[in-house]
């Protein structure tokens, strides 16, 4: 998987990437579909024993361009898992409140205590992409962001979080079909939001944008992964296999229980 991690310091072009591409595990989706089946179990057994050790904390940030495929990474990959340990945060267009702080402040009150599994729908990234898009904050502050964002997930790791962070890449092409499919199934009206085709109009844009955070963001102690994302069952394959592969490296241990419990019976 590491083919999809980005280097730091690498200029990211984002047509050197086939959103399409389905090159590793066969490339056949139902073998995929057999996989994702035995990592989803690895996951929940690895999420159980960090949940278990307490010591831990991990996050995982997801973006995506619109019909990107966060919701469906979320109900696919973390399929199983215990809820206990894992938590999902979706950042939405900031309140009132929290735009009379920092633009981390919402941020930093949401990452994973020990033990923790804590999922970004959407992030601090946003800062740097529909805020430079749309012209929210002016350039002179948002060009600053990328140093503040690489200082703080630099502070997360020194503090012991993990960090991965995926990009789900889709084409312009894939997002209209999924966007027409919304549009088509009443019962999947609820997804749809006129809004979504302002931002598209700006696509270009975006995948500027997001270019410069692939480029700038990516650092040793919090990679992205650029993940081809056309294909549901690959999207879900890299991810999954990223996750187990860093879970499994943690070398984690069940607790020993502080009693002698060989010596314990149960009355009755
Ligand atoms: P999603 O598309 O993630 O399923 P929504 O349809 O509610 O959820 O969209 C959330 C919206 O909030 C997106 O348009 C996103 O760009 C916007 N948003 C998130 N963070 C910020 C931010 N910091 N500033 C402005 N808008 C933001």
């Amino acid at each position: 998987m590491d083919k999809y991690r980005i280097r730091p310091h690498t200029k990211v072009n984002l047509k050197d990437f086939d959103p399409n591409d389905a090159s590793e595990f066969n490339g056949n989706k139902e073998d995929g579909k057999k996989r994702l089946a035995k990592l989803n179990a690895e996951i929940e057994s690895l999420q159980e024993l960090l949940y278990a050790e307490g010591k831990r904390k991990v996050l995982i940030v997801l973006q995506a361009m619109d019909t990107g495929g966060k919701d469906g990474v979320i109900r696919n990959v973390f399929d199983g898992v215990n809820p206990q340990g894992v938590r999902i945060v979706p950042f939405k267009v900031p309140s009132a409140v929290e735009l009379a702080h920092d633009y981390l402040w919402r941020v930093h009150s949401q990452v994973p205590g020990k033990g923790e599994i804590v999922i970004f729908n959407r992030s601090h990234y946003e800062d740097v992409l529909v805020v430079r898009v749309h012209n929210l904050v002016p350039q002179d502050r948002w060009e600053k962001r990328f140093d503040h964002i690489n200082d703080f997930e630099r502070l997360l790791s020194d503090e012991g979080t993990i960090v991965l962070k995926f990009f789900l890449h889709i084409s312009k092409d894939e997002q209209k079909e999924r966007l027409q499919a919304r549009l088509d199934d009443p019962e999947k009206h609820w997804k749809f939001s006129v809004g979504d085709l302002k931002e598209r109009a700006l696509w270009d844009n975006y995948m500027q944008a997001y270019e410069d955070v692939l480029s700038k963001t990516s650092t040793e102690w919090s990679p992205w992964y650029v993940v081809p994302a056309n294909k549901k069952w690959y999207r879900d394959l890299v991810i999954s296999s990223v996750l187990v592969n860093m879970l499994k490296k943690l070398d984690m241990k069940y607790p020993e229980n502080k009693d002698d419990l060989s010596k314990v019976v149960i009355d009755g």
